[in-house]
């Protein structure tokens, strides 16, 4: 028996004010939580959505956070499932769990369908490491079939993420499949201050925390970043015995977090 975990249909209660800033994102996405609210609306007037939107960005800029709040806007089942879950897997289990979650997500349409780093088995065949590799191409195969399977009717939004768009294969992102793509960039200052607003909410401050001038000295950072730079400023509130957590705290996690990301690159050079 494979250790792959069973698919559950996923009832979410994000929302899009759960996701700081990328406007753009929402505003694109909204149409998708429209059809999913009232597919028939959609249905009878003869206007088709795309089965499969890409969301690519660099790590942790929300993409997960994003396919959730789509589903959570909506109210509609979310079924996910991640590229990297089928690396290890023997043949035919990859396709025969793809099979599994496009048949439930059907069965609970309008329904949501979530597919996290879809270059790990969606990378252009043949290049992959140790050249052909059965069970990646197996599931890339059923994932392809699936999609070209259902038809508009069936009120399934597919959605994927990426952080590398251009290794995807040729066949994905073919006009019916994966055909728009929504960019998710790293926080601009204003979104980084959003972002680290909308977390450090769930803490107890201390007055005074400028979050502008932490947004500014943020450059580079990922929400994923932010959100860490409030929880670890929190841990070390809490460590040094404070009630509150204050600038010094902030600060000291930023430069916490850049020393990380530093090592990171130095790791990945
Ligand atoms: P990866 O590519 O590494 O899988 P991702 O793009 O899917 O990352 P998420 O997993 O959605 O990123 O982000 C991780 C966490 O970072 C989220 O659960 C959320 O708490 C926080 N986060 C990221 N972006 C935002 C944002 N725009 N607003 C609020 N929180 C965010």
């Amino acid at each position: 028996k494979s250790k792959a975990k069973e698919i559950r249909s996923e009832e979410v209660d994000i929302a899009f004010a759960d996701v700081a800033g990328l406007e753009n994102a929402k505003n694109e996405l909204r149409q998708m939580v429209d059809y999913l609210k009232d597919p028939q609306q959609f249905q009878e007037i003869g206007a088709e959505l795309p089965k499969g939107v890409l969301l690519a960005g660099p790590p942790g800029t929300g993409k997960t956070l994003m396919a959730r709040a789509v589903a959570g806007e909506a109210g509609v089942p979310f079924f996910s499932i991640s590229g990297s879950e089928f690396v290890e897997m023997f043949v035919g289990v990859g396709a025969s769990r793809v099979r599994d979650m496009f048949g439930k997500a059907k069965k609970n349409a309008p329904s949501l369908i979530f597919i996290d780093e879809l270059d790990s088995i969606g990378r252009a065949r043949g290049t992959g490491i140790g050249g052909g590799h059965d069970e990646r191409e197996q599931t890339l195969n059923q994932i392809l079939s699936e999609i070209d399977g259902f038809s508009p009717q069936e009120s399934v939004i597919v959605l994927a993420a990426t952080n590398r768009p251009d290794v995807l294969d040729p066949a994905l992102i073919r006009p019916g499949r994966f055909d728009r793509q929504i960019h998710l960039d790293l926080p601009r200052k204003e979104a980084r201050k959003k972002i680290i607003e909308l977390h450090a909410g769930k803490v107890l401050l201390a007055e005074g925390v400028d979050f502008d001038l932490l947004a500014s000295a943020t450059v580079g950072f990922s929400g994923a970043d932010l959100k860490n730079l409030v929880n670890e400023a929190a841990l070390l509130a809490a460590r040094k015995g404070k009630k509150r957590v204050d600038e010094e705290d902030f600060n000291e996690s930023r430069d916490k977090i850049i020393m990380g990301i530093k090592r990171e690159d130095r790791l990945s050079e």
